[in-house]
Formats: structure tokens, sequence, C-alpha cells
């Protein structure tokens, strides 16, 4: 059975105030049911690891496809992990559009990340002129097969359905049409890498994660779990969502 992980993404938010809110979070789980994963901005990661106790991961929300070199403002997999990270959220929706980040570009960085050491959290997702489309499931198979390289793990690979439009915008899909789409990355993950990897790989769904629609989302067959964006910035949003896991 997979053990199920409520990931919280802090996107550009967040600085040295903040870490209280994990302090919290962590005293607010000492046990936890499933995992935990914080990504704060890469400036807190280091602080944030240090602080926090074991039950609570730490990860980034991007890297570099190199290890060193000419990159200015950039940041290696090997960097995160001497930071403390454990986790990088790969091809993030932001990420694609704000930095035209490709599958390709994607799954080089998905290589980095697993060289390093670290699980990889890699985002898939349709935008709603695609939805709109019926072009849903060939979109993610798409993302999938170019996004993710052939040296995954059920450990090291976790997949995030993030559909574009549902992204800070407080709509969510029927759980109905999430259930389509987890049930289809998850026979896509069993075709390409067999049962093992399959079935023992984590699929989160993101998008408007709330405290008042969790549970009924995580009833939904092969979501193992959520990756939050906005209510995992307070202790009061983001703890009942890992209650209900
Ligand atoms: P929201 O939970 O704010 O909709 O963000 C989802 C997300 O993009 C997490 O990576």
């Amino acid at each position: 059975t997979r053990r199920r992980l409520a990931a919280g993404n802090w996107k550009m938010n967040g600085t040295g105030a903040n870490l209280s809110e994990l302090d919290a979070l962590a005293k607010a789980h000492p046990t936890p049911g499933c995992d935990i994963l914080i990504c704060p901005p890469a400036t807190l990661i280091s602080r944030a690891s240090a602080a926090t106790p074991a039950q609570i991961s730490i990860g980034g929300q991007d890297c570099h496809q190199n290890e060193t070199g000419a990159h200015t403002g950039d940041i290696s997999a090997q960097m995160l992990v001497d930071a403390g990270a454990s986790y990088v959220i790969l091809g993030h929706s932001e990420r694609r559009e704000d930095y035209e980040e490709s599958d390709t570009d994607v799954r080089n960085k998905v290589m980095a990340a697993l060289s390093a050491g670290l699980k990889t959290i890699v985002c898939v997702g349709e935008s709603l002129s695609e939805r709109e489309a019926n072009n849903t499931l060939d979109i993610i198979g798409g993302q999938m097969a170019g996004s993710i390289p052939d040296v995954v793990t059920g450990d090291s690979l976790v997949v995030a359905y993030e559909p574009i439009w549902a992204i800070g915008t407080g709509k969510v899909p029927t759980l109905d049409q999430i259930g389509e789409v987890h049930d289809f990355i998850r026979s896509r993950l069993e075709r390409r890498f067999g049962a093992g990897v399959g079935r023992s790989t984590r699929i989160l769904y993101g998008g408007s994660v709330k405290p008042t629609n969790a549970a009924d989302i995580f009833a939904v067959s092969n979501v193992d779990g959520a990756l939050v964006g906005g209510a995992s910035l307070s202790v009061a949003d983001f703890s009942p969502i890992i209650a209900a896991l």
C-alpha cells in the first residue's frame, strides 16, 4: 500500500517569519499517518530543514539540470540536498509557463534530481481550453511520456495532477473528473514501468485543495495525497488537510 503524501508548495511566499508555521505544523502532527512535505522558497530550505523535526520533509520547487556551472541564479539538485531537501517539485505549470520549460527540460531535471538522491514530484495538467476540447488525457499522457525518464522507481517518483484552471482559482474538477485522470495516470505508469513501479508510485491531486474539499478528493481512487498551494501557507488550513489523509 502507498503511504499518502500531503505536500505544501509555498511558491514565492515566505520569509524567516513564516518558519513558525512549520514549527506549529510539526507540533500539531507529532506522529502523522501520512508523509508531510513542505517546499518553501529556496532561501528558506536550509533554515527550514534545520528547524523542523523529522516527520516533516523539506523540498525544493525546481532545480537546474546540471550539477554546477555558469548558470547565474540557478540552483542544482546537489545544492538542494546540501541545504537539507529530500524532495523537489519539477515541471510545475508555473515553471512551464513562466520559463517555457518543455517536457524534455523537465525530464533532464528529474534525472539530475534522481542522481542527487532527491525524490521528485513531476507535475502534469491540462489548461481549460485543452479540457474543453476533450484533450485532457492526451495532454497528460504526452506530458508523462516526455517528462518522466525511464530510470524512476516507485519510491523516487510522485506524479502530481494539477489542472491549470484549478490552480489558485477555487475551481476544482468533479470527483469523477479527478478519478478519470488519476486512473489514467495509474494505468500509464503500469503500462510503461510494470506493476511494481506502476502501483507503488504516488499520484497527488493539486489545485484549490482546501480543508472543505480535501476529504472528498482523498476518497477518490488512486488519489494518494495532495499538492497544496495557498492552503499550505498556514497551519490552520494545512493541518485539517493532513488530518483528512
Ligand atoms: P493552490 O492550492 O493555491 O490552488 O495551488 C496548487 C498548486 O499549484 C500547488 O503546486
